[in-house]
């Protein structure tokens, strides 16, 4: 699946859902993210963007910060060359920028 090509919301949040489920969390794919020592939190690494849009789809919650640490994403791939799961990140900020636009993922309904 294109999660940006999609413009189904429920669509694009089950591809999300599906994913964020394959997850473990084990931040293997940290240390190759450009972004994450440059941002004030692990919310600027894949392992954070990846806890971010399961909140996002699940709760239909994002706050600013939040979407912060989506579109602070390059979209370069380097963690999935890392991650053992195969988690697509990159397709999940992409997909998590598009439910954001939909409104889906508002931000300011709730703390993140
Ligand atoms: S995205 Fe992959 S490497 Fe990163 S925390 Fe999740 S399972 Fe681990
Ligand atoms: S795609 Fe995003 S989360 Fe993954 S390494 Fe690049 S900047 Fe970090």
């Amino acid at each position: 699946m294109d999660p940006g090509g999609s413009r189904d919301p429920g669509a694009l949040a089950e591809w999300v859902r599906g994913e964020a489920s394959r997850c473990m969390y084990c931040g293997l794919c940290e240390p190759s993210c450009p972004t994450l020592p440059l941002g004030p939190h692990r919310g600027y690494g894949p392992r954070g963007r990846v806890y971010l849009a399961l909140a996002a789809v699940e709760e239909g919650r994002l706050t600013v910060e939040g979407l912060a640490s989506i579109y602070s994403c390059l979209l370069c791939a380097a963690c999935t060359l890392a991650c053992p799961a195969g988690v697509d990140v990159p397709g999940v900020v992409r997909a998590v920028r598009s439910l954001a636009r939909t409104g889906l993922a508002a931000p300011g309904r709730a703390d993140a």
